[in-house]
């Protein structure tokens, strides 16, 4: 009776404490150099080749809408094309805010080694994305000891494993590894922008072989808590909406990536963006939301 008394209190507290820390999955900016085929945002760029000029107005609205510290996540495009990258992230941190990147790593060594030095103790994460499809692999791998000595084991490398090139890719993480350089593979996801059915369907991800998903799962993120493919977190409660929200290149946000066109926030440039204050029922079929449910936002 006792210990039952206690799981509800903990539950009770669990509901009413938000996590320490908020984030923004930012699309900082729509364009990108490359053009992988396997590209989620790929529909987006067609229709706005150049981000728009709205950064600035950006920060305003993060400064009149956010309190406390958030986890800015840079991400969508390719950020390094972004002239005011250094200046978005300096105005940032002196909030104090936090920054994660995600890049191709296509920038200038000056260019990156610029953006690093600005975010300093506010860089959380740097995730270089090997797109082997456009990358010179030794280019990028000499690059990344680079970075790697400036900026330690916050920089992370990234690839999308392909069906059919699972193998390749592990040999490739594993000469990463040995150089102390977390390498992580994450699973291809079926797009929906050219299979309709993969909207709706239940399992967000391409099918691989049983051999393929057991070296993906060596190098794999948080997909495989619970040793699935994604998480399933229908009906419990999410601060997402509260303290964490996506939000693109023209402003409009929502709770969540599965939340995209479905529960919206408003839009951050128009003035009708508004935060939830508490925690909200899962309404989506999977979770595949890596951010969130690192800053802990699922409740129970
Ligand atoms: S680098 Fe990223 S944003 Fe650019 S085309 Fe490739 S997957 Fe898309
Ligand atoms: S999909 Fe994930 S992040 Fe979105 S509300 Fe559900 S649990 Fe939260």
């Amino acid at each position: 009776m006792k210990n039952h008394k206690n799981i509800e209190n903990i539950e009770k507290y669990l509901r009413e404490t938000p996590p320490l820390m908020g984030g923004v999955d930012w699309e900082i900016s729509r364009a990108c150099n490359y053009n992988c085929s396997y590209c989620l945002t790929k529909h987006r760029r067609k229709k706005e080749k150049n981000s728009p000029s709205s950064t600035p107005i950006f920060i305003d609205k993060f400064a009149k809408n956010l309190s406390g510290n958030w986890l800015f996540y840079f991400n969508s495009g390719e950020p390094f094309l972004l002239p005011d990258l250094p200046k978005i992230t300096d105005e940032l941190i002196k909030m104090g805010h936090h920054i994660e990147l995600v890049t191709n790593f296509s920038a200038s060594l000056e260019k990156i080694f610029e953006f690093c030095e600005v975010a300093n103790r506010g860089l959380r994460r740097f995730w270089a994305s090997l797109h082997l499809e456009h990358a010179d692999l030794d280019e990028f791998f000499k690059k990344a000891i680079l970075v790697r000595r400036l900026i330690g084991s916050r920089l992370s490398v990234a690839s999308v494993a392909r069906r059919g090139e699972v193998s390749k890719l592990a040999k490739i993480a594993m000469v990463f590894q040995n150089q102390r350089i977390p390498f992580s593979m994450q699973l291809e996801r079926e797009n929906y922008h050219n299979n309709k059915s993969a909207r709706t369907a239940l399992d967000p991800f391409v099918k691989y072989s049983k051999r393929e998903f057991l070296i993906i799962k060596r190098f794999g993120r948080t997909y495989f808590l619970n040793n699935k493919r994604f998480l399933k977190f229908k009906g419990k409660l999410c601060w997402a909406g509260s303290k964490y929200f996506v939000v693109d290149a023209n402003g409009d946000a929502w709770r969540c990536h599965q939340a995209r066109n479905q529960d919206s926030l408003g839009n951050l440039l128009k003035g009708t963006f508004k935060l939830n204050t508490v925690p909200d029922i899962c309404r989506y079929e999977y979770c595949a939301c890596v951010n969130p449910i690192n800053l802990g936002m699922v409740v129970i």
